[in-house]
């Protein structure tokens, strides 16, 4: 039973996207001032009618982040276990064709990285992988949450979609979140993208919130890849998404990510390509999801500059990683694999916290001990 993937799979990509491209300034100005948003304001507020109103959205963005969040940054830091793949998507420098040197963490290596990271602060981690189900699967996921749990109090993945009793084996071993990003919500344009592997099993993907969901997961995080496609009709289908699990899945919480492309090796995609989406127009989307969603997470990745994800941080954005680095074995140089993709803010965690201190906001490396887990 999958009925918030079903209610996706039933919406009609090109009447969406012409609703949206069809709102005026008068359908933006009704959304900015009604108390409560609807999905029909938020396509208003990812129109290019709503161009013209950023620093207004930003400001009302502001007001609800405060009220719901405090001045508070959650703050996390993304630990890769392995770049194998037995996927080809062509925007990742991960994609099995890519002759790359390829590693999975060993359980040693992996309680160095952890002594690395927890030096640095963090208590919050996210571990990711490639997607490899025989030689990174649910044995080696089992092993190494089970060690983190005991380093670390809040722990996420994102790795390959798993079942819903995989997720609830997880959640049992200490998981709190999983993230599993649907790159395009546009069948058509994801088989383009999507060439070999698992991964171009659309259904099996969009279902994955529904089976984290069942599993009561704590947290949930769903995105689209921007830059692959029309960000702006993707934004609402993501906006929908949200929408539906809330309603079906209340117990969990949900937080967005806002992933834009970032260059890797071997990848015929780069910023340039696919549907750009600015920065100005990054600021909209992520007013928008926060005019629609004052309870929700709203996440940023180190793909960011640092001028960017500090003025990210004074309207919207509630959580953040620092201090990244995309290649397994990166924090405490015990390999020579290659990363992911490049990041872009490449301050230490601590001058992070500093610039957030600056604008009066307060880091929070732990907001959750594990004597309060259910
Ligand atoms: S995006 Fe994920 S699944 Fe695709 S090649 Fe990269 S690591 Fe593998």
């Amino acid at each position: 039973m999958t009925p918030v993937a079903d209610k996706l799979n039933a919406q009609d990509w090109d009447a969406l996207s012409m609703q949206l491209y069809s709102k005026t300034a008068k359908d933006v100005e009704q959304a900015l001032m009604r108390p409560k948003r609807t999905l029909e304001d938020f396509m208003a507020l990812v129109s290019p009618a709503a161009e013209p109103y950023v620093a207004q959205m930003s400001a009302l963005a502001d007001q609800l982040t405060r009220q719901r969040f405090g001045y508070t940054m959650g703050l996390f830091v993304p630990l890769y276990l392995s770049n194998l793949c037995a996927n080809e998507c062509t925007y990742c420098g991960f994609s099995m064709s890519n002759r790359i040197k390829r590693t999975t963490l060993t359980l040693d290596q992996i309680k160095q990285e952890a002594a690395a990271i927890k030096a640095m602060g963090f208590n919050q981690l996210l571990l990711v992988t490639g997607e490899h189900e025989t030689k990174v699967g649910m044995h080696y996921f089992c092993e190494v949450v089970t060690y983190l749990k005991t380093q670390f109090d809040y722990v996420m993945m994102e790795v390959q979609p798993l079942s819903t009793c995989d997720y609830e084996t997880l959640h049992q071993a200490g998981v709190n979140a999983v993230l599993v990003y649907q790159e395009t919500y546009q069948r058509r344009a994801y088989a383009r993208y999507h060439l070999r592997g698992n991964k171009q099993d659309f259904d099996w993907r969009l279902q994955t919130p529904d089976r984290l969901g069942q599993a009561k997961m704590d947290k949930i995080g769903v995105a689209a890849l921007l830059g692959l496609n029309d960000w702006r009709t993707d934004s609402v289908m993501t906006a929908l998404h949200v929408q539906l699990l809330q309603q079906h899945y209340w117990r969990s919480r949900y937080v967005i990510g806002f992933p834009r492309l970032r260059p890797c090796e071997g990848s015929e995609n780069s910023t340039t390509s696919g549907q750009f989406i600015s920065s100005r127009q990054l600021v909209q989307l992520i007013c928008a999801h926060r005019l629609l969603h004052p309870y929700v997470e709203l996440s940023l990745s180190t793909r960011e500059s640092q001028a960017f994800r500090d003025h990210a941080s004074a309207f919207g954005i509630t959580s953040m990683s620092a201090g990244s680095s995309t290649q397994p074995g990166g924090y405490s140089n015990t390999t020579k694999a290659l990363a992911q993709f490049d990041t872009n803010d490449t301050r230490s965690p601590d001058e992070v916290a500093q610039a957030l201190v600056a604008k009066g906001i307060a880091p929070v490396w732990s907001d959750w001990l594990q004597g309060f887990r259910s």
